[in-house]
């Protein structure tokens, strides 16, 4: 149980009160390989037997947001991404067709981001963008 001693670690330095329903969302989205959209966090908790109304996890997943625990991604026409937010900044090109995502390589593109908030006199906490594309095989189809 030492993942969830973890999560509680950081619902505690968010001041947020530890209770079992945030802590399944996080130990969700921990240990999930990239993001989740809401009914797909709901789909793997019943697979632990746990039901959470949906706008209960949505409900969480905005106050975790809100508290910076969280990232959401959201591309026009589609669910909302969440995923734990473990670094300062995330790139994803996520796939129109198939819904891959693929990361990307972002070192010029945070030199870009942190040299703007430099030059525009903004203090960066936090970057998450979401790129739409269609991939290299859907394209070929
Ligand atoms: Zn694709």
């Amino acid at each position: 149980m030492d993942h969830l001693a973890e999560i509680e670690d950081m619902l505690a330095q968010a001041k947020l009160r530890v209770t079992l329903s945030r802590l399944l969302v996080l130990d969700i989205l921990n240990q999930a390989p990239g993001e989740l959209a809401a009914w797909e966090i709901e789909q793997q908790l019943l697979n632990k037997q746990k039901k959470m109304n949906i706008s209960a996890i949505y409900s969480i997943l905005k106050t975790l947001e809100y508290k910076g625990l969280v990232q959401r991604f959201k591309v026009a026409g589609h669910h909302a991404y969440f995923s734990l937010n473990k670094s300062i900044g995330l790139v994803k090109c996520r796939c129109n067709v198939c819904a891959q995502m693929q990361h990307m390589d972002e070192a010029l593109l945070q030199q870009c981001i942190v040299q703007y908030c430099e030059a525009a006199g903004l203090k960066l906490k936090s970057y998450s963008t979401l790129i739409d594309v269609i991939c290299q095989k859907c394209s070929q189809k």
